[in-house]
Order: structure tokens, then sequence, then C-alpha cells
């Protein structure tokens, strides 16, 4: 049934459904979340929406698997919590080992941590205690790309490149740089090869650390697929092994963000396999724990590793959760039912399913200027006028429309809106579970075109 709460300019969230509004400030009048199996989340009235984004692309399983609900119990009832002061856990080990196996060459260990931003974080503290265990005090700069998110803790914040989420923090945030992203929809000129955008685009890598002097520059980071901020835009060509090249020549370690769009989310475990490099240092989370319990991850390298066990000795950071045995246990089953059931070969399978159906379905629509992704990463970019690609008016809030409009239809997706500088188009991302058909993709894909229809009706 509809609300009317859709067409509030307001609405940020699903829609005011709740009366009183929820007193939490994560999302003011949501509708409570009652019960969740597959790919399906019932609220407190009984309605079933298809998760099509895994939430923010973390349930990458589906909800309630047994096989994971099993493992936590048992972990549970063995061992809740041991402080990574005091021991080290049969789970932590267990999935730091199978974390640096399937690793791309050169990752050595692997950080635990409690989600994304705290990975970004550590990171970035990694990268730093590696250049001065070196004696290069001077590395102190950071250089990420505009419409980019590397969380929201205020390092993490200060590297993502979305000025509507830096803005009004700026006074708390370190110095950082911030060069254009690889972004063929909005930035590539037409009649220019993929080749040469890509050089284009990381040649600005090596001119802003030129300009900041190489010996002072630390790190680069970047998501190889872009995820919330501009919405699943994946590389072009052989952008990062530029950027890779351009690291490893000026002594710039190469941080890659891939807590949204990897462990699989684009058909391979790490989205950098696609690009042929191997970063100094990776951050894992979403789809690590699929949801299951907050866990994020740092893979280092053996140089990274080695200058700093060879130096002081210990990584000079730490959480009270790290490593957490529920965490980790939890992670290590979703992990090995992916693999145990080769659900990346469905992501693969059903990725280029969504894709064809979003092609099909939007491809020619007034209102889409494009459809973008890799695997089960898929984004469709709204725009006011196709041939100009102007995008509509930010304070329309389109994508909440949207989102709002979907929700009333049973359905989960993950829009983000055009703000200052940051996704210019509103779009709208999906990321559904790896376990995901084809009929329910059908079904997504319906829903999700009855709700673009919808939004749209309300401001085009
Ligand atoms: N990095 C990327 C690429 C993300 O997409 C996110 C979250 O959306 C983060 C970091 C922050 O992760 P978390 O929200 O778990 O702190």
């Amino acid at each position: 049934p509809g609300t009317g709460a859709h067409t509030s300019v307001l609405l940020e969230t699903v829609g005011s459904r709740h009366d009183p509004p929820s007193p939490s400030l994560h999302a003011p009048s949501a509708p409570p979340a009652v019960a969740a199996r597959g790919l399906t989340i019932t609220d407190s009235e009984g309605r079933d929406y298809i998760d099509a984004c895994g939430g923010a692309a973390v349930s990458c399983l589906g909800h309630g698997h047994r096989d994971v609900i099993a493992a936590l119990h048992e972990q549970a009832d063995t061992l809740a919590y041991a402080h990574t002061g005091f021991f080290t856990t049969e789970a932590a080990e267990r999935l730091g080992d199978r974390l640096v196996a399937d690793a791309p060459e050169g990752i050595g260990h692997a950080y635990l941590v409690s989600g994304g931003s705290e990975a970004v974080e550590a990171a970035l503290k990694l990268a730093r205690q590696y250049a001065t265990e070196r004696g290069e005090d001077g590395r102190r700069h950071v250089i990420a790309r505009r419409q980019s998110y590397h969380g929201n803790t205020l390092g993490a914040l200060a590297t993502g490149g979305n000025e509507w989420r830096r803005a009004q923090f700026k006074p708390l945030l370190m110095e950082t740089h911030h060069i254009a992203p690889c972004f063929a929809y909005r930035e590539q000129r037409e009649a220019e090869s993929d080749a040469d955008y890509a050089a284009r685009a990381a040649g600005e890598l090596e001119t802003k650390i030129q300009e900041l002097g190489p010996e002072t520059v630390l790190a680069f980071v970047a998501e190889p697929v872009v995820g919330a901020t501009a919405g699943a835009v994946p590389p072009v060509g052989d952008y990062f092994r530029r950027i890779q090249e351009i690291c490893d020549r000026h002594g710039v370690l190469l941080v890659l963000d891939e807590v949204m769009c990897g462990m699989g989310r684009t058909g391979t475990l790490h989205a950098c396999e696609q690009e042929g490099i191997s970063p100094d240092l990776m951050t894992v989370a979403k789809g690590l724990g699929g949801g299951y319990q907050p866990i994020g991850a740092v893979l280092l390298s053996e140089r990274i590793y080695d200058a700093i066990s060879n130096g002081s000795g210990f990584f000079q950071h730490g959480h009270t959760y790290m490593g957490h045995p529920m965490a980790a246990a939890a992670a290590l089953a979703v992990q090995e039912v992916i693999a145990r059931d080769d659900l990346l070969a469905n992501v693969r399978e059903m990725g280029a399913h969504l894709r064809a159906r979003l092609k099909e379905t939007f491809g020619r629509h007034a209102h889409v200027g494009d459809v973008r992704g890799r695997g089960l990463f898929q984004a469709i970019e709204l725009v006011a006028d196709r041939e100009t690609k102007d995008p509509f008016d930010p304070a329309l809030k389109l994508h909440a429309r949207i989102k709002a409009a979907a929700m009333e239809r049973g359905l989960m997706v993950y829009p983000m809106g055009g703000t200052i500088d940051g996704a210019r188009g509103d779009h709208v991302l999906l990321a559904p579970p790896f376990i995901v058909e084809r009929e329910d993709i059908d079904r997504i894909v319906e829903r999700l075109a009855e709700a673009v229809d919808a939004g749209l009706g309300e401001v085009a």
C-alpha cells in the first residue's frame, strides 16, 4: 500500500510508514525488519522485500544460511571472545590463512578488524608505519580520487572524494589530495580510445605525485570498481596497470579498497584480479562476513609486514574487537560456502544475465544514461537528458524517490544521488546475493523498472 511518504522531498530513507519515528539516528522512520531468509527480508507488517542490493553490497550469501548459523552457534559455545592482547584464536588464524592463500601475489598477511572504515584506517596507518620504519619520514601525502568513498571515520572520510560527505567535517580532516576518477561515462572524450583515456586518467596520478614531490607521497588509494559514490564504475583498459607502474616507480604504496567491490562481488574473489595487479595493501569487509557479523580486514604485502616486524616489531594500532572469534567464524563459514558451492560461477553467470536484462529494459530509456558494472555489481545512472548527460537537480532527490517506490513494490535497491562534485547523476546500485537465480533477477528488474518510472513520474 502506498503511504504518500515518497512524495516528501525530505525523505532520505525509505519513507515514514512508522509512527512514531524510530528514536535511533541510524534510519529515522525505517520499517522494522523482523526476519530474513535467502533473498527476502520481512518487516513487522509481514511485507516481504527482495534484497537486490545485499543491504549495502553486504549479504553475499543471502540471509539465514544454515551453515553460517551453525558455525556461529558452535563458536559462541566454544569461545565467544578472547582479547588479541592475550590470545589468538583458531577462528581468526584459519580466516587469516584462508585470506592469504586466496589473495593476489605478494600478499602475505591479514589484519582482522570490525568493518570497512576500520580497515581503511588501519591500511593508512600501516602505510605510514612502513614509511617511518624505512626512515622515509617525509612520506605523508595520501592521494585518492574524486567520486570515491572509503568510509566515515575521520581518516577514511578525508581519503574519500565525495564532497557532500566531507563538507561539514572538513576542519577535522587530515590533508588529502584527489585526482579524477577513471569514469568512462562521465570523463572519456568522444573519439578517445579506451587506451588513450586510461593513459590520460592514470597520468593524473603522475602529475599529482610530481606536484607534491615524489618523496613526500605515501599512498594512492582507490576502489577498483567504484561503489557507493558513483555506482559500480569499472576501470577502463589498462588504467590500473598504469597506476601500479606509477606507484612502483615513485615508491608510493598502492592501497586498493575492495570493501564494496571485493570478496567475489564482481565475479572474481578480488576485483583487482581482473586488472592483473597486486596491491601493497588491500581492504575488504562487507561480503567477507556477508552481514552475519561485522568484520573487515587489511591484506598486506610481505614487504610491509617484513619492514614492520624487522623494525619496531609490532604495528602500533589495535581495537578491542579486532580478530573477534565470532566474526572470524562467521566469515570463515561464509567464505567456505561460497567456495564449496562455486558461487562465484553463479556471480558471473547471473551477473551477465542481470546486465543483459538491465540493458534490455533501460538501454533506450529516456532518463537512463548508463548501465554499468561487473558481476553482481551493476548500476543504472539516471539523467535528465541522455544527450547532454545533465543530471537531475539534486534537490529533487530522485534516487530517494526511486528507493521509496522500490520499497513499496517489495524491492531493496541501493540508490545514491547527485551532489556537489559527487556522483553527478542519480544512480541505483544492484548487488544481489550470490545465490540469486534467473527468475529472481527477472523479478528484480521488472520491479526496478516500475520503481524508476514511478520516481521519475514525480519529478520529470
Ligand atoms: N570503503 C568502501 C569502498 C565502502 O564502500 C565502504 C562502505 O560503504 C567503506 C569503505 C566503509 O565501510 P564500513 O561502512 O564498513 O565502515
